[in-house]
């Protein structure tokens, strides 16, 4: 056993890669891109599935917020068997934990290790979802107001409150479907803004 992962992490054997901690549980900044301010937002219809994966800025007021939620980022393990860490990145909203030790020790010894995941190691991730309204002015005579998905994570949560008339900045981004649902949908998927920045112009419109 001379193999060791170059992070320093003694509590392993380094012989597969999810022995090795993940950048992120160390990373304490948060990165976020702005769209230029020159630019115009989108009212929420002129968001079309031909910008998917850009960055957009929108207009709209905020209808809807869910509370603030724990989201896994990485999911720490550690084996019955061999005492090792095991680290999972978490990227999506749904994932399948790890059942059983990927260690070398644990295979050589042709044990089926245990992993029982360590909520107190894991990385979470403030999360918040929160709907926003096309403005009245922008809405077509005779249509009804179409609204959008956010998503904001870390340090955007808590930034906006129902009421709330802004302009996001964010990445416009295909959602797919989980579970039952994924079976019905085939290949159509939701959208969401993964926001990045915001704007506020006025607070509690109407109130
Ligand atoms: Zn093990």
């Amino acid at each position: 056993m001379t193999q060791k992962a170059d992070d320093g992490n003694d509590n392993a054997d380094g012989s597969d890669p999810r022995q090795k901690m993940p950048p992120e549980i160390k990373r304490y900044y948060e990165v976020h891109i702005r769209a230029p301010s020159k630019w115009r937002p989108f009212t929420i219809r002129e968001v079309k599935a031909s910008y998917i994966g850009q960055l957009v800025r929108i207009s709209g007021i905020v209808t809807r917020c869910s509370d603030v939620k724990p989201l896994m980022q990485v999911a720490v393990y550690t084996c019955e068997e061999c005492g090792y860490e095991i680290f999972q990145d978490v990227t999506a909203r749904v994932f399948m934990p790890l059942f059983e030790c990927p260690s070398k020790l644990c295979f050589v010894n042709r044990k089926k290790g245990n992993l029982i995941l360590q909520l107190r190691a894991s990385k979470f991730l403030k999360f918040q979802e929160a709907k926003i309204q096309e403005l009245a002015e922008h809405v077509p005579k005779g249509h009804i107001p179409r609204s959008m998905t956010g998503h904001f994570r870390g340090e955007m949560t808590r930034k906006v409150a129902p009421g709330d008339v802004v302009e996001l900045s964010g990445i416009f981004l295909p959602i797919p479907y989980t579970g039952f649902r994924a079976m019905r949908a085939g290949l159509v998927a939701d959208t969401y803004l993964e926001v990045m920045s915001d704007t506020h112009f006025k607070k509690k419109y109407g109130v």
